[in-house]
């Protein structure tokens, strides 16, 4: 397969923390990407919340299919770019690996437990996941994947824990954060597909839901000029299929955006190597009016849908949720299983547990450690 020079390439990968012999058939990149699909984290996705519960819906986007929208649009745009498509894929079925139950709430919330022990980040914890948590492998915990992945999976990271990752790791995947240094393009790729994603399907989810109504979304200039697209071409279109074309042209236009932009700032900085990439500005990006559009629509939905009326009460009981199991566990460690109560930090411990809780077995837990049932 081509890459281009700026690509990561997997022979110049900077390797694996614990070293292995290179696979026969599969790249580095593409042997990550099979790890992760195989691991216990991942398939606990499918039961994690993105906005809306799992059980509040079939059709609701899950982590997993939200991070199967994001590795298809992800792959997309690199293949017009020239970038490794099989890193791009391994980081966007990882990005979300560490998120806790409930999405936000519930790492809110967890990192208010944790203050005074290192607090939570869901951008370390799928680091954590994929370096530590994970157990597949007799001679190493984790996953044992390359550098590249791992530096994509840390998408942000407080200065206070990129020292810490610094300390034990030095030159690793903390060192960016202190240097001011982009990641690979591959990890500037996932970053805006996860954001070309979740602002496209959480319109779709929302209206589907009820709680946003097309009528609301005239208020989005980007969604309008689709919508009205659409119309142009199909006057009789309504409803749902309405919905659905415009969303499609509104994605189409987004990667065709990217993938203009990201050519021209490629032009401008000619980076020839992979890590030359990463001394530039970030390169991957929007044309400057698609940013500002993608920003109004991200405002409307954090206005309109993510702090809805319907979604603030679940996710007020999802925080009472994740204290309490929280509090019980700190009371009672013996109720985690041993792997989790028999550890030293013990903190930490409570946190990991948690975090790779899926929503369902939160609330069951909660219920048996507390006899209460909030949802
Ligand atoms: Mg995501």
């Amino acid at each position: 397969m081509w890459f281009a020079p700026y690509a990561s390439h997997p022979e110049q990968s900077k390797g694996r923390r614990h070293p292995e012999a290179a696979a026969p058939t599969r790249s580095d990149f593409q042997r990550d990407r099979d790890r992760i699909v195989h691991s216990t984290a991942f398939r606990r996705l499918v039961y994690k919340t993105q906005v809306f519960l799992n059980h509040e819906g079939d059709l609701f986007r899950t982590r997993l299919t939200h991070s199967l929208e994001v590795a298809q649009l992800g792959r997309s745009v690199a293949r017009s770019l020239g970038l490794n498509e099989d890193l791009v894929e391994a980081i966007a079925l990882a990005h979300d690996l560490g998120h806790t139950p409930f999405g936000h709430a519930g790492q809110d919330t967890l990192n208010e437990c944790m203050q005074g022990h290192g607090g939570f980040e869901h951008n370390l914890q799928s680091l954590r996941v994929v370096d530590k948590l994970e157990e597949r492998y007799l001679a190493y915990d984790g996953l044992n994947l390359s550098f590249e992945t791992r530096e994509g999976i840390l998408k942000h990271c407080s200065r206070s824990h990129a020292e810490q990752l610094e300390a034990q790791e030095p030159g690793g995947v903390g060192q960016r954060f202190l240097k001011g240094t982009q990641p690979s393009l591959e990890a500037q790729l996932c970053n805006l597909a996860d954001e070309i994603a979740y602002n496209a399907h959480d319109i779709d989810d929302g209206v589907r839901s009820g709680l946003i109504t097309m009528d609301q979304l005239e208020a989005v200039p980007l969604f309008v000029r689709f919508r009205n697209e659409t119309l142009a071409e199909f006057p009789q279109a309504r409803g749902r299929r309405l919905l659905f074309d415009t969303i499609r042209r509104m994605l189409s236009q987004q990667v065709y955006d990217v993938i203009d932009a990201t050519k021209a700032n490629i032009a401008r900085h000619l980076p020839v190597t992979a890590d030359e990439a990463r001394l530039c500005p970030p390169l991957v990006r929007f044309s400057q009016p698609m940013r500002e559009a993608s920003t109004q629509l991200k405002r409307f939905l954090f206005k309109e849908l993510y702090r809805h009326p319907q979604v603030n009460d679940t996710t007020a009981r999802a925080k009472q949720v994740i204290s309490e199991l929280f509090a019980a566990y700190v009371a009672q460690p013996e109720a985690m299983p041993t792997d989790f109560s028999q550890r030293e930090d013990r903190h930490r411990a409570i946190a990991d547990y948690i975090a790779g809780m899926t929503d369902r077995f939160a609330v069951r837990e909660h219920e048996r450690l507390t006899g209460r049932s909030l949802f």
